[in-house]
Order: structure tokens, then sequence, then C-alpha cells
């Protein structure tokens, strides 16, 4: 079977968050939608700590706050803490002045359960009236820098006058096909995670981080996605993974070790054995130029943040919006106009760098950290951060001109935490004895 470039109007690849998310957005906008999703849900999907721009995107889904903590696949999250080894903490929450006039901020945001977040946005598509292919595309046809058509794996043709990519970062297929080029940042790190039944809630969400001297920081995430149930997850770089590998420990006991380092994870222990955890690696990235004539990249395949940021989910569903409203605004064209697509990527760009840069200046590479202390340095990375997520929600620079100043801000806060981070290790007393970022 084969498709008519008549029979769809856009082609999504992938029904994860960001796929699902623009399929939505685009049957809104009366566009004909076909999704193709190359696995059946696995459970694995992880992203459950939001930011607090992401119930407004959600919301716009048509999953307010209120309808996902009533049916039980959501939890309120108020703050984030900080714990780390030595006993000491901090709290690190939205000032209760955003919550008055003229700003209006909820304060609240939320955990999420991913595979039954994933079951009802798959609902809402199909309620939409997107056809979703369970099928795997293989090969993608171009003509410059123009898709043409996507073979699948059993075989199909598919011709549409618009494709999204929303393939997550492991394929990246539009990314990979243009060769398109790519910023990296930080090392390859691996996330161990697994869940936990707890006899009492916990809120908000917890870190756990040991942070000895002149290292790159290593972190455990505890999570509630329902009332009784945490997720609990150990990040460290991929270097480090393989050095404890090479000394004979199973994933098993790496994660059970690293996680008893903390006495409040301890007891998580007691109750559940034999523990499987599930794996992930991953690089933080973004790509440049990540649109063309008749075709945009969404999510993970455009840009990965670092988990620590919590901003994966939000940074997947402005892109689904954007790319969204893009093709319903130009459809009757059938091409993007040249100043669209480069503001497109210059946003998408300009987010996930300085979300990647200020995270691995402020938390993961030691001179900031150890300068300022590993508590204050949480501020010094959150106050911004939330500063410039609220400020995008609030002013939504799509035009040229808000586009461009918020690109020039979050250069010179990029700017700032390197050239921060490059005095700090500059004066730190004795430079020879940095060591790599192997715990
Ligand atoms: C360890 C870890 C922890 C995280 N924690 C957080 C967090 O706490 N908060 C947060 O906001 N974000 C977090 N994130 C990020 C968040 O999970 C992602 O940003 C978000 O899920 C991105 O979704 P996506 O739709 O872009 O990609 P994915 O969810 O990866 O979806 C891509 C989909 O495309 C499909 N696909 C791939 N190739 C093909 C093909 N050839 N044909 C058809 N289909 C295909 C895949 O099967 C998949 O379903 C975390 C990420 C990691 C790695």
């Amino acid at each position: 079977m084969n498709t008519n470039p008549d029979q769809h109007d856009v082609t999504v690849i992938g029904g994860g968050l960001a796929g699902i998310a623009a399929s939505i957005h685009l049957a809104r906008a009366g566009l004909r939608v076909l999704c193709i999703e190359g696995d059946a849900p696995s459970g694995d999907e992880v992203g459950e700590s939001l930011d607090w721009s992401a119930p407004a995107l959600l919301e716009a889904l048509g999953l307010p706050m209120e309808t996902l903590i009533a049916q039980g696949n959501a939890t309120y999250k108020r703050h984030v803490i900080l714990k780390l080894q030595d006993g000491s903490e901090q709290h690190y929450e939205p000032s209760a002045w955003l919550e008055r006039a003229p700003f209006h901020v909820d304060l609240r945001t939320l955990h999420v359960d991913r595979s039954t977040l994933a079951k009802s946005l798959r609902e809402i598509a199909l309620q939409h009236g997107v056809k979703i292919l369970t099928d795997k595309v293989v090969d993608i046809e171009k003509r410059g820098r123009e898709v043409v058509a996507l073979t699948t794996h059993q075989g199909l043709q598919i011709r549409s006058p618009w494709f999204i990519d929303a393939s997550g970062g492991t394929a990246r297929l539009f990314p990979r096909a243009f060769d398109l080029p790519v910023d990296e940042y930080g090392p390859n790190k691996v996330a161990i995670w697994s869940y936990f039944t707890v006899p009492e809630s916990i809120e908000g969400t917890t870190l756990y981080a040991t942070v000895p001297r002149r290292t790159y920081m290593d972190w455990v995430w505890q999570i509630p996605i329902h009332a009784n149930t945490v997720s609990v997850g150990y990040v460290t770089t991929g270097d480090a993974i393989k050095h404890m590998r090479q000394s004979g420990l199973t994933v098993c006991d790496i994660y059970e070790s690293q996680l008893s380092r903390f006495p409040p994870l301890q007891k998580l222990f007691l109750n559940k054995k034999p523990i499987s955890p599930r794996v992930t690696s991953f690089r933080c990235r973004v790509h440049r130029k990540v649109s063309g004539p008749n075709w945009l990249v969404v999510g993970e395949a455009a840009s990965m943040v670092d988990p620590m940021t919590s901003n994966g989910v939000t940074s997947a569903m402005r892109h689904a919006v954007e790319a969204s409203h893009l093709i319903a605004k130009y459809r009757r064209r059938r091409r993007l106009p040249y100043l669209a697509t480069t503001l497109y990527s210059w946003r998408v760009r300009s987010m996930a760098s300085f979300f990647n840069v200020g995270i691995e200046k402020v938390m993961y590479d030691w001179p900031i950290r150890e300068q300022i202390g590993p508590l204050t340095a949480g501020d010094m990375y959150t106050i911004p951060a939330w500063l410039m997520n609220l400020l995008y929600t609030r002013i939504n620079p799509t035009g040229l001109v808000g586009t461009a100043l918020f690109g020039l801000v979050l250069a010179s806060l990029r700017s700032a935490s390197r050239i921060v981070s490059w005095l700090c290790r500059r004066f730190a007393s004795s430079p020879s004895a940095a060591v790599s970022p192997v715990s």
C-alpha cells in the first residue's frame, strides 16, 4: 500500500510525547495527520518531573493539571530539593510574589506517570482523527532540502506535503538524513532507574548528590509519580559506568550501591528484591537548522536537554506547538518561508543550549560549584532557568524581534556562565589537582 500526497496533509514520525502533541495540534488546526510510531509503548518512558511551564502546555493538549491529578496519573510538584551526602539540603521553589498580579504564576507543577500520560495523549489524538500507523520509517526520499516520501519497514511508501520528525534523541532521522550540524554538551551519560512502592507519599522532586572535590557531578532523582510510587534514577557519565562495570559490578550492583550512599534511599531496598532497573544512555545536544522547506524536527530529535533541568517535556511540547502552528499557517503555500525556518531553528537552539550550558557549567562541572557551594550553585542555575522559561511562555517570542531579543538574552546568560566558570577554574587554588569525570 502506498499513500499519495493528497491522503494526508502531514506525516509525523514518532508517537512519543513530541510527535503525539504535534499530531493533536495539527489535527485541531484542521489538517489530516498520519503519525507513524515504530514501537508499542514500552513502559520505559522517562521525563517525569515537569518544569513550571509544562502544565499550560499539557492543558492545551486537553489534559489540565486537575484532570491528571484526579485520574491518579500525576502528583503535584511544588519544589525541588537538593540533598547532599553530608545531610545538608536546599529547597528551590518559585517565590510567592509570582502568584500575585501582574504575574499570576501557578506555583505548582506536576510529576507524571509517563506511561499513562502517553496512553491519554494517544486517545486524544485518535479522538481528533489522527491516524496512527504502527510501523518504522526506514528510508527518507529527499529532493534537495525537501522531503518527498518516507519508506517504512513494512514496505509502505508515504507521501505528504508536510513532515515532522519526532523520532527522539536516538533515531534523529531528519538530522541524520540532512547531516544537520550539531553542538554537544558534557560527556555521554547513562541513567539507571526503577520504581518503588513507598508507604507514604513524598512531596517534590528530590535530587541526591555527592560532590567530591574536582569531580564531575553524578546524582540520583527521586520523583513521586503516584501517591505511593516513586521513580528513582541514578545518572552518571558513560565513562564512570564503564569503569564500574570493568571492576566487575553489574548494573544492579551499581544502582543499589549508588542509591545506598543516601540513608533515605537505603530503605527502598528492604521491600523490593530483586530489582531489574531500566538503563538508557544519552548525550545532550542541539542540532542547528532543524527545519526545511516542508519539514520540521521537534522534541529530542531536535535537541536533548539534560534531565536535571526538568525541561525536556516542556521543550518537546513547545516545539510541537510552534511546528504545528507554522505548518497550519503556511499550509496553502506548501512551503515554509526561509525566515520562519530560521527563526524556529534559532529558538530551539538558543533555549536548549541555554539550559545545557547552564547545567553543565553551574552544576555538573566543579569550578563554580566548588567556589560558591553546591546548594548556592543550585540557586544560580534555577533562578535564571525558571525566569527564562516563564518569560518564554509569557512573551511567546515567535517573530523576528522577539526571537532575536530572546536569543540575545539567552546568549548573554550562556556566556556569563562560561566566563564565571572559567574565572572560578582559573582562580581555584591548585588547578593541577583536577581529575577526570570518572567518580
Ligand atoms: C534519563 C532521562 C530522564 C529524563 N527526565 C526528565 C524529566 O524529569 N523531566 C523532563 O521534562 N524531561 C526529562 N527527560 C527528557 C524527556 O524524557 C524527553 O525530552 C521527552 O520524552 C522527549 O520526547 P520525544 O517525543 O521527543 O522523544 P521520544 O519519547 O524518544 O519519542 C520518540 C518516538 O519516536 C519513535 N521512533 C523512533 N524512530 C522511529 C522510526 N524510525 N519510525 C517510527 N517511529 C520511530 C520511538 O519509538 C519513540 O516512541 C529525561 C530524559 C532522560 C533520557
